[in-house]
């Protein structure tokens, strides 16, 4: 599409101090940590999405920091070392986003806390349980708290069956785990970001970058190019197109929601099972959002296309109706997908690529609550 800039449209929209890709959760975090260190700098952040289109909107809404079987096989695959550190930032990232747009605006509940479902093959990690507890009374953010020893405490068989479920073999829980409202919390932080000045521009797909001199020209698909000083560059899986290191895979997951159930859910909270590969969660008081099951198709759902599958869906269902909700009618009201970005080593890329262009992608599932904090990294990387 051949596209006539004006003048006046050169000089009032398309310069700026930094450009930012991606209206994502990381997008948005980036810009709204600059200007609230620099009042006056002049931020657009380009989406091409009208809404974000990769993970922000599409998750499931855990503020959470790990289930157990998932801390144990990160700390067989990365160290305790790495447990120590991502436990850290995931609730110091949760804190400081509760901070910036308040407990109520994203509708961050906090008196369910999260339980991990054990099933037969799980058994190990009750097992592990004392061993986890001590490594997590080390984490900095639990360090003055009572109950620091006990991060995670097993339930017992009696209050077990209060919840209704069945297949289950135990239950651990911790009060340190939250839900919020993904919808919510990514409104609150357009709104926040707009409302100090940051120029979201919806529907404007970049394609091209280059350096000129001191400054970044960036092209989006409609041919309109941007000026900057920076560019910050923050679509997580997306960020393949623009780089030949190969170094992120794109993960897909999938979830669902049921309607209404006709009678109140008889659990409350957050519920992981398998390592983290599958979760679940009440939302109001009667409806369950169920996701997960990318280790059941690892090659087919490692990819950015946003769409769902039937191996996936179906065992998803087989879930809800032989461990969740068993004895019970449900329908499911909506299905869909994300993408999230996964690297080797699990850890996001945060980096400069050059004097004024720098990443922060591939968070590895976890960017509801390392996100504001990989934003403040990127910044710190600049400013
Ligand atoms: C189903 C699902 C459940 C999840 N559940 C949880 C959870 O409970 N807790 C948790 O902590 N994390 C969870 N996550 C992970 C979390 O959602 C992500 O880690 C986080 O949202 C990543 O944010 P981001 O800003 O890096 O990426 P994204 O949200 O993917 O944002 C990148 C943006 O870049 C845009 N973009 C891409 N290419 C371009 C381009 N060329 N030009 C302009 N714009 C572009 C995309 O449209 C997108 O909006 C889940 C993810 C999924 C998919």
């Amino acid at each position: 599409m051949k596209n006539l800039i004006s003048f006046w449209e050169k000089e009032s929209f398309l310069q700026f101090d930094v450009v930012i890709v991606g209206g994502g959760l990381v997008g948005l975090s980036t810009a709204c940590e600059l200007i609230e260190r620099e009042k006056n700098i002049k931020i657009a952040i380009l989406e091409r999405g009208i809404l974000p289109t990769g993970a922000s909107t599409k998750n499931a809404g855990f503020a959470c920091f790990g289930s157990p079987s998932e801390l144990l096989s990160d700390a067989k695959n990365y160290g305790w070392e790495y447990v120590l550190t991502f436990v850290e930032k995931r609730l110091r990232g949760l804190e400081k986003l509760e901070k910036r747009l308040g407990t109520k605006n994203i509708d961050l509940e906090k008196s369910y806390g999260g339980y991990e479902i054990i099933q037969p093959t799980q058994l190990y990690v009750i097992e592990q349980l004392n061993e986890l507890n001590q490594i997590l009374k080390k984490v900095p953010f639990f360090e003055n708290l009572p109950n620091k020893n006990n991060i995670y405490q097993s339930i017992t068989k009696e209050n077990i069956k209060k919840f209704g479920f069945e297949n289950v073999n135990a239950m651990l829980h911790t009060p340190h785990e939250a839900q919020l409202h993904t919808g919510n919390m990514m409104k609150t932080l357009y709104l926040y970001a707009q409302k100090l000045g940051i120029s979201i521009f919806t529907g404007a797909e970049v394609n091209h970058f280059e350096q000129q001199n001191q400054k970044v020209i960036i092209n989006t698909t409609q041919n309109i190019t941007f000026t900057s000083n920076y560019l910050l560059i923050t679509n997580n899986s997306f960020y393949q197109q623009f780089s030949n290191k190969n170094n992120i895979k794109a993960g897909r997951g999938q979830v669902f929601i049921t309607k209404e159930l006709e009678k109140n859910l008889s659990f409350m909270g957050n519920f992981h099972l398998e390592e983290g590969f599958y979760y679940f969660r009440n939302v109001g008081k009667n409806r369950v959002l169920l996701g997960g099951g990318r280790n059941l198709d690892f090659e087919k759902e490692t990819t950015t296309d946003i769409e769902i599958t039937d191996i996936i869906q179906n065992e998803l269902e087989k879930k809800l109706k032989e461990i969740i909700l068993p004895n019970q009618n449900f329908e499911i009201e909506m299905r869909w997908a994300g993408i999230m970005a996964f690297t080797d080593n699990h850890q996001p890329i945060i980096e400069k690529i050059s004097e004024n262009i720098g990443v922060a992608v591939a968070l590895n599932g976890m960017g509801v609550a390392i996100g504001t904090k990989v934003g403040e990294e990127l910044v710190n990387l600049f400013f």
